[in-house]
């Protein structure tokens, strides 16, 4: 891959930053060290910096030109809460957190990608350079939407980049339609009247109910949600009784897990489906049930017309080795939060070989330093091509 000049000289200090970062990991909501050093990195770049939007967030704003289109492009910047096992040169220096999902990695390629735009500005319009805290389950995307974001930087496109462990470093997959899962919830308790274990028909058995609606629960995804759409329910906690009293039926049990869809259909079926199997559950045997469903992360999918745009430009760097096909992931990501708010596309950018079989979240994993220069490419290139002069 050839890379232009101006980018090969940065990749010195944009390695160094990486390393940096990930000897600093700070998890969600916390990354007071890693965001100012973005904000720094940023003004020394001659670029308009919003510190603090959704907390630890950081948007940097990029006018060329007098073109009118606006894209946003993100990285996450927070670490995960666990041990980092490998040893390194920049290895965590903080015991129990490390950078095991690449976000070290994300933050270089932005900043990297700033850089060069800031100093080559070859378009016409406006780049807002996304930094996002807290993506690892505490919900920074939704807090900066909140903050207002998209009111305040308005964007007609955003992007986000994943690195992903199997494609090469000069490798990437872009996709139109589904790439990560939705993310939610689900409570349901069975409220009966307890009583002696010898005695049932003197009470109301909850036990019994959540017994026949935990049998019943597969045949949402198995009986009601269209055959050619992904879908999971799990059970994933049950909470009843007493071990040390085997001869008391209790009055209630609670019962929790998780939900994924690929669509905002089959993602309402659940939430609609598992309430009605509980209720209808709870009416069989004259119980009550109360039920919640928690939509924490939207799907993420991409749309057309953006998933356009960086095609053209990962064809641009990558050449043969852009993937166009690769399976969407059961994880999720807040990227939909953004993607929720302007037309999105989201990218996986290979992290080469999974090096002794660490992938996200293993406390051996780490970003492939070779794969910042094949992503700040794509993001300089992206930006260059949304935004071409007229
Ligand atoms: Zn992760
Ligand atoms: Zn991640």
């Amino acid at each position: 891959m050839r890379l232009p000049e101006i980018l090969t000289a940065d990749l010195p200090f944009l390695t160094a930053l990486r390393r940096d970062l990930h000897a600093h990991p700070e998890l969600g909501f916390e990354e007071e060290r890693t965001s100012a050093i973005v904000a720094d990195l940023l003004e020394k770049a001659g670029i308009a910096v919003t510190r603090g939007l959704g907390g630890t967030g950081v948007v940097g704003t990029l006018q060329i030109g007098n073109g009118t289109r606006s894209i946003g492009l993100r990285a996450d910047m927070d670490a995960l809460a666990m041990p980092e096992t490998a040893e390194r040169s920049y290895k965590s220096t903080v015991s129990g957190k490390m950078h095991a999902c690449g976000h070290d990695g994300h933050t270089a390629l932005l900043l990297g990608a700033a850089r060069y735009l800031a100093e080559t500005r070859n378009f016409s319009g406006t780049v807002h350079f996304i930094f996002q805290p807290a993506e690892e389950g505490r919900g920074g995307a939704r807090r900066m939407v909140e903050d207002g974001l998209f009111e305040r930087f308005p964007c007609d496109a955003v992007y986000g980049l994943h690195n992903m462990p199997g494609l090469d470093t000069d490798e990437m997959a872009v996709v139109a339609g589904p790439q990560l899962a939705s993310s939610d919830s689900w409570r349901v308790t069975f409220r009966g009247t307890g009583t002696h274990g010898a005695k049932p028909h003197l009470g109301k058995d909850p036990i019994t109910a959540a017994g026949t609606f935990l049998a019943a629960l597969q045949t949402i995804v198995g009986r009601v949600v269209d055959p050619l759409q992904p879908a999971v329910v799990s059970a994933c906690s049950v909470q009843a009784g007493n071990p040390q009293a085997l001869n008391v039926i209790p009055d209630i049990v609670e019962i929790g897990g998780t939900a994924r869809a690929y669509s905002p259909e089959v993602r309402n079926q659940l939430e609609n489906e598992i309430g009605r199997l509980a209720s209808g559950t709870a009416a069989m045997y004259g119980i009550a049930a109360d039920y919640g469903f928690e939509r924490r992360i939207p799907p993420v999918v991409n749309d057309a017309d953006s998933t356009a745009r960086a095609l053209k430009a990962a064809g641009t760097v990558f050449g043969d080795k852009l993937r166009t096909v690769f399976p969407p992931s059961t994880a999720g990501d807040d990227f939909a939060y953004f993607a929720g708010e302007a037309p999105g596309c989201y990218v996986w950018l290979g992290n080469g070989p999974a090096v002794d079989g660490a992938l996200h979240h293993n406390t051996a994993y780490d970003f492939n330093d070779a794969a910042i220069g094949p992503g700040v490419a794509f993001w300089t290139t992206l930006v260059e091509q949304e935004l071409a002069p007229v």
